[in-house]
């Protein structure tokens, strides 16, 4: 029995559901109740909240943010051998877990939800930016959800975070700041993973700002990021010249010299040069 709700230990989960973790489905388990429990605390309160958990696995963050409060979690496992082993917490949690069998690239989790919805997960790597892109760059903002708590790689939970003048500085960056508030707020390192990856983790906590941070359109922001970012090393007279003849004009209108290179160039900065390309 386990101190947080009474279930078989992890590592007996694992054995008796013959869980031997893939590299291909990027699994790399947390084992340790308690640390699974600290990282849903770092979603805030959940008690009123419905989560999204993508590749809840043998279930140790699921039982962690089922511990914690959470009003309703589900779940999103392509592994279909994790899915007895799910079956097992959510009985004990009298329904409170729901698990969908799938990818969590192909599956539109909102019909089983209800608002307030957040977003807490130890994401597979192969997949962890990709989701996160998405949810920050949804039709309409605010988005569905109200946080997202999110293991990542430590080099991409820094990208995050990251601030201009930095090497870690580029589209990630603006994407999460632009509308959200980022921290890292957990550091863990290989050994807290079974098996251990080859790097450090970090969880990112992110929670929805009302509006942007600063005026700009959505989609021309992104399209002045990816190209100054492709580019990187070079001026961003020349990185970005392909999007207008006058970028030049442009981008001295947005108070940024011409001779700079995108990651000197604050979010603010970023976005006034999008809002040159609105007229
Ligand atoms: N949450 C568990 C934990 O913390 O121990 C497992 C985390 S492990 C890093 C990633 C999990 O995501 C695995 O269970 C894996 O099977 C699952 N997974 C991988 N790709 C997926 C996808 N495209 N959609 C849903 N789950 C996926």
């Amino acid at each position: 029995m386990s101190g947080i709700d009474g279930l078989p230990p992890l590592r007996e989960v694992i054995a008796t559901h013959e869980l031997s973790a893939r590299k291909s489905l990027g699994q790399n388990f947390l084992l340790d109740l308690n640390l699974t429990a600290k990282i849903a605390r770092q979603a805030g309160d959940l008690s009123g909240f419905d989560v999204i958990e993508v590749g809840p696995g043998p279930g140790g963050l699921t039982r962690g943010l089922l511990a914690e409060g959470a009003r309703k979690v589900l779940a999103i496992e392509k592994d279909q051998r994790c899915l007895p082993a799910l079956a097992e917490i959510s009985d004990h949690y009298d329904g409170r877990l729901q698990v969908i069998s799938g990818d969590a690239l192909e599956i539109d989790p909102l019909e089983h939800l209800t608002p307030p919805i957040a977003i807490a997960a130890n994401l597979p790597y192969n997949v962890g930016t990709e989701l996160l892109v998405r949810w920050l760059t949804p039709k309409e903002w605010p988005p569905f959800w109200t946080s997202l708590t999110l293991m990542f790689q430590r080099e991409v939970a820094e990208r995050i975070v990251a601030q201009p003048g930095s090497k870690a500085y580029g589209r990630l960056a603006i994407l999460s700041q632009w509308r959200a508030d980022a921290r890292i707020v957990m550091s863990l390192p290989p050994g807290a993973f079974t098996p251990p990856p080859k790097v450090s983790s970090a969880v990112v906590h992110l929670r929805a700002l009302e509006t942007p941070r600063f005026d700009a359109n959505a989609k021309i922001l992104e399209r002045v990021v990816a190209a100054a970012f492709n580019q990187r090393r070079k001026m961003l007279r020349a990185a970005l010249k392909g999007l207008a003849p006058d970028i030049e004009d442009r981008l001295n209108a947005a108070g940024i010299k011409p001779t700079e290179r995108a990651e000197q160039v604050c979010l603010e900065a970023f976005c006034a040069l999008a809002r040159q390309f609105e007229t």
